[in-house]
């Protein structure tokens, strides 16, 4: 070790959270305790706590409610909710912070604890580091007997929620439109919330897995094009306006056109933008860099602007914050409105893919109207030491039109891009590309594997 510089603690926080698997990763409950000692000592004051429909989910929220009390927090429990809902909870009613168990789209072994800072938005990664330092000292604050935190139940979390998604939301053209909609819950957190809404909206639809149970019977709850069969299924053979899907904590959705067409996640990213943009006659869009030329070609035709951060959502929602943008999010179905919170949030993206197309006409010819492109993907080996230096020499040596190394190195080049990118957690990098054809995509991205491995080699 070299002196005057202390080693830095093993993190503990991912992009989205703690995750592990139950009882045998260290995701378990003497682990969750003292991380709640951790969160209270940080926190000091109300937090809200939450969680997704897993089965370890009572087994965790009790250590962790546990640890909160112990360093005097009071802890209000919302219940089985979705992530965006508890974040809302903990937005409108002002308290310390918030913690969710959950392990979104993870399969069932798996859970997560992840911390919401008092403004409702995904904590800043400077916080969680804060956390993380208490729970590697054990640092605890403990309170005496007397100064002890208690828990109380908050059941009115969900019915705020949704009557906050409703007031944002033009309800007379929803209502209107007689919609009729398929909606797959995954088992998971949206079971109690989605179909409450659309009643609300007057929406007429059927349900899917819209009742939790952490064994996932329906299909694991990442909404992948495999997972999403069922829905696809039921929106052909029922005639429906549109179906969609949430994953397990609900704050993403994935959508299915009146055809039956899975839409990937940049396609109702691209949507959303050009309408939010065509509401506001402009303005500005911010998504990750790994996103599709086709959400900055539907936000332009809107007269609307995009702007490109790091990838992972904590860092989108800030960035939008700083810019006042009119709305953001990421290829993955994770889409934020700034109008009610700063945070990806499953049940309004369904809910404003509504208004559209109760406004604008079908899905299917909305999404028509956005070019597309074809992407690829691959990855290649790299060791952990030599990233730096190999993306330092790829973007020094690139050839395009523009280099952006924001997070990764990405070349343009006139209607294509390729993303360098290195993983957190693996010795590899990912290569990522678009373009106008699959054959273009491909050759883009198998030609910077190559490079990269030219330079790794050496
Ligand atoms: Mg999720």
């Amino acid at each position: 070790m070299k002196a005057g510089k202390a080693p830095a603690a093993p993190r503990l926080f991912g992009t989205n959270g703690v995750r592990g698997v139950v009882n045998t990763q260290g995701m378990d409950c003497e682990f969750a305790m003292r991380l709640g000692l951790a969160i209270g000592t940080y926190m000091k004051g109300t937090v809200m706590i939450g969680t997704d429909a897993r089965t370890s989910n009572d087994m965790l929220r009790s250590a962790c409610s546990a640890g909160l009390m112990a360093s005097g927090c009071d802890v209000l429990d919302c219940g089985l909710v979705p992530t965006p809902t508890l974040q809302y909870a903990v937005k409108m009613n002002k308290v310390a912070g918030g913690v969710m168990i959950t392990a979104s789209h993870n399969p069932p072994e798996f859970n997560g604890i992840k911390c919401i800072d008092p403004d409702g938005t995904e904590m800043a990664r400077s916080n969680e580091e804060r956390i993380e330092a208490l729970y590697h000292s054990m640092s605890f604050r403990r309170a005496e007997w007397s100064g002890l935190g208690r828990t109380r139940t908050y059941n009115t979390a969900i019915e705020e929620y949704i009557d906050g998604i409703v007031s944002r939301l033009d309800t007379a053209a929803i209502r209107k439109a007689k919609l009729r909609v398929a909606v797959d819950c995954s088992n998971g957190a949206a079971s109690f919330v989605t179909p409450r809404l659309l009643e609300r909206l007057g929406v007429r639809y059927v349900t899917l897995n819209a009742d939790p149970n952490g064994a996932f019977p329906g299909h694991n709850s990442e909404p992948t094009p495999d997972n999403t069969k069922d829905i696809v299924d039921l929106v052909k053979a029922g005639g429906f306006d549109l179906g969609f899907v949430h994953d397990g904590d609900a704050d993403r959705t994935i959508f299915v056109d009146d055809r039956g067409r899975y839409m990937y996640g940049d396609r109702s990213l691209a949507l959303v933008a050009h309408y939010a943009c065509l509401e506001k006659r402009g303005g500005l869009v911010v998504t990750s860099v790994g996103s599709s030329m086709c959400v900055e070609d539907a936000a332009k035709l809107a007269g609307g602007r995009v702007e490109y951060t790091m990838v992972g959502s904590p860092i989108v929602a800030r960035a939008m914050m700083d810019s006042g943008a009119v709305f953001g999010g990421e290829e993955n179905g994770g889409l934020i409105f700034p109008e009610l919170q700063y945070c990806r949030d499953g049940a309004m993206s369904a809910a404003k893919v509504l208004e559209i197309v109760a406004k604008h006409g079908r899905l299917s010819d909305l999404l028509d109207r956005i070019p597309s492109y074809a992407q690829y993907k691959t990855k290649t080996k790299c060791p952990d030491d030599r990233k730096q230096d190999v993306m330092r020499a790829l973007a020094a040596t690139a050839k395009g039109d523009r280099v952006d190394t924001t997070d990764g190195v990405k070349i343009f080049s006139g209607k294509s891009w390729v993303l360098v990118r290195p993983s957190g957690t693996e010795p590899i990098f990912r290569v990522f590309s678009e373009a106008r054809t699959p054959e273009e995509a491909k050759d883009i991205a198998e030609s910077y594997k190559k490079r990269v491995e030219e330079l790794v080699a050496g």
